[in-house]
């Protein structure tokens, strides 16, 4: 496969398909339809979130039409097949539901506040619904339906048979005790269980920005033991939890792992580095962080661990440098006594803009919208590995295709941990964790294998009372247990991220998208979103 892309991008890949010239309807009025949304979008380079992510659908929607057009087997007309295609795109778009609420905040300087929160379900073609639950001070109606919507087309990227969702409250989590984002938290869960927004087979949310296992664990907490007390899968309500409330082994940095994976599948083609004019492999490569959070951490955990080096990290309150590499481990350990990055003793000031920096990867691990006209013409870096969510504008996104930067998209990049929280969600449902029946079995079975060959061997090649000791070698002895959770959770997720990105690369290949990864990911999500409304009959009534 890699081959043909390199043939695909000899040919000069990076432009837009259209509509095939025998179409009924060429493909390209809904092309200029997603192109139209597009400029608006970026007008003012400040672009709404839920539209720029509708733009990006509709660029993929006008792409694949003529190909959906020809999927459908029966007797309708062209015409009649075209609307229903259209159709179906239609219905995949907007979100299907969003809840807003508002509920009181008792401090504990004895004030009060009025908490605003929103939960977004962009999909029920596959239930339940899923997608984190951010704390932020940005947090609007609007960029909950964005992300809720990027939810779904990511789960379909990587075959996770789940809808999208996405919740916010807006509140600067820095500006609270524990006490009280430990109220806001079970409260918000309340009210997301009193509208039906929660269940383990209606919505199940996980951690994002500010959030993580504290917060996952007081969701499960609320859930199970109010609207969810008679459900044994009550639990199953949330993923992200810790191990001890029915968490997964390798889910806090799973969507670091994924992103891993995911440039590592990329990086290792030489038809695309060679473009890039950067040799294949990870090893060596230098690499920059914006957002030292959860996934900024995790990504640069992996990427440090097989070779690659970070030069410089960025985050709210400054950044920092050392060409040499900075060491993972000793920036989190100071992270955690002081607060912050700065001052961090093995590595100089940054003054200038981290995302301008010059290196070979550019990781945006923080928010939305932080790559856009203004600064893609200043971008060094020879790859942008979106971490974040929506890192990249429209209007940037074109700037990077024309300067030949790859862009590995969100949609797939860092989909690792909605990959892992549907191993959790269904380790919840089972009630077992993985390899819990199987490790004995296994490892019986395994040293009874070693001691058939070796009697065997004694049989035809050996006098009596001498032996030919077989012994595992150092790979199958770490083996001979069988697979652990975390084994079965890692493998599972490395084999997800090669699955689709060998897809993605085969999109871009078949409708010679070139280095335009994320239409190829949209092209590769609505497909699969769409056979599922059309097998459904549609409407669902
Ligand atoms: P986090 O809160 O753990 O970390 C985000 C970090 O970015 C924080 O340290 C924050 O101070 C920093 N930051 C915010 N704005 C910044 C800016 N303008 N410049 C520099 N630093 C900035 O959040 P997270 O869970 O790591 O999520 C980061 C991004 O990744 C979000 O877009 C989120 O939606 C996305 N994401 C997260 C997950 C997950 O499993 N946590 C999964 C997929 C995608």
């Amino acid at each position: 496969m890699y081959r043909y892309l390199g043939e695909l991008l000899a040919r000069g890949g990076g432009v837009l398909a259209s509509g095939t010239a025998d179409s009924v309807l060429p493909a390209t009025t809904l092309l200029f339809c997603g192109r139209r949304h597009l400029s608006q979008a970026v007008d003012d380079d400040d672009p709404n979130f839920f539209t720029m992510v509708e733009g990006f659908f509709e660029r993929g929607a006008g792409i694949v039409e003529d190909k959906l057009v020809e999927s459908l087997r029966s007797h309708e007309t062209e015409e009649q097949k075209r609307h229903r295609v259209r159709g179906i795109l239609h219905i995949i778009k907007p979100c299907n539901h969003v809840l807003s609420v508002n509920f009181p905040l008792k401090k504990d300087n004895g004030e009060w506040e009025v908490i605003e929160g929103y939960r977004a379900q962009h999909s029920q073609h596959r239930t339940p619904c899923k997608g984190g639950i951010r704390f932020s001070p940005e947090v609007s109606v609007d960029e909950v339906k964005a992300l809720a919507s990027l939810m779904t087309y990511k789960c379909a990227v990587v075959d996770v048979p789940f809808g999208g969702a996405k919740a916010g409250l807006k509140i600067n989590p820095r500006n609270y005790t524990d006490n009280e984002l430990e109220k806001i938290t079970r409260r918000f869960t309340i009210e997301l269980a009193k509208k039906n927004f929660i269940g383990p087979g209606v919505d199940v949310p996980a951690p994002d920005m500010s959030t993580g296992e504290r917060e996952m664990s007081w969701v499960a907490d609320t859930y199970a033991n109010t609207m969810g007390y008679t459900d044994i899968n009550a639990h199953a309500c949330v993923t992200g939890k810790p191990i001890s409330q029915g968490g997964i082994h390798g889910r806090v940095s799973a969507t670091g792992r994924g992103i891993f994976h995911g440039i590592e599948n990329f990086i290792n083609e030489t038809s695309l580095t060679n473009i890039l004019g950067i040799t294949p492999g990870i090893d060596n490569k230098t690499f920059v962080i914006q957002g030292f959070g959860n996934v900024g951490l995790h990504s640069m955990r992996y990427l440090h661990r097989y070779g690659a080096k970070c030069i410089g990290v960025g985050e709210v309150d400054g950044s920092i440098w050392n060409s040499d590499g900075i060491d993972p481990k000793e920036l989190e350990d100071y992270k955690l006594q002081h607060g912050t990055i700065v001052g961090f003793p093995k590595a100089k000031p940054y003054d200038e803009s981290i995302l301008e920096a010059d290196c070979d990867i550019l990781i945006p691990a923080a928010s939305e919208k932080q790559l856009t006209k203004t600064n893609a013409h200043k971008i060094r870096a020879k790859i942008i590995a979106e971490g974040a969510n929506g890192p990249t504008t429209p209007e940037a996104d074109k700037i990077f295709l024309d300067r030949n930067i790859m862009v590995i998209p969100d949609l797939y990049l860092n989909a690792g941990g909605v990959t892992v929280s549907y191993f959790e969600w269904l380790k919840n449902l089972n009630h077992v964790s993985y390899g819990r029946l199987t490790f004995k079995y296994e490892r019986d079975s395994n040293y009874h294998l070693l001691m058939s060959v070796q009697e065997s061997l004694e049989r035809k090649f050996v006098k009596r009372d001498e032996t030919i000791p077989v012994v595992p070698t150092a790979e199958f002895q770490a083996r001979i247990s069988g697979a652990s959770e975390k084994d079965i959770v890692h493998s599972g997720l490395a084999y997800t991220m090669e699955r689709s990105a060998k897809q993605i690369m085969s999109t871009a290949l078949k409708y010679n998208l070139g280095l335009d990864l994320r239409t190829a990911a949209y092209v590769n999500a609505i497909e699969k979103v769409f056979v599922v409304y059309k097998e459904a009959g549609m409407t669902f009534i």
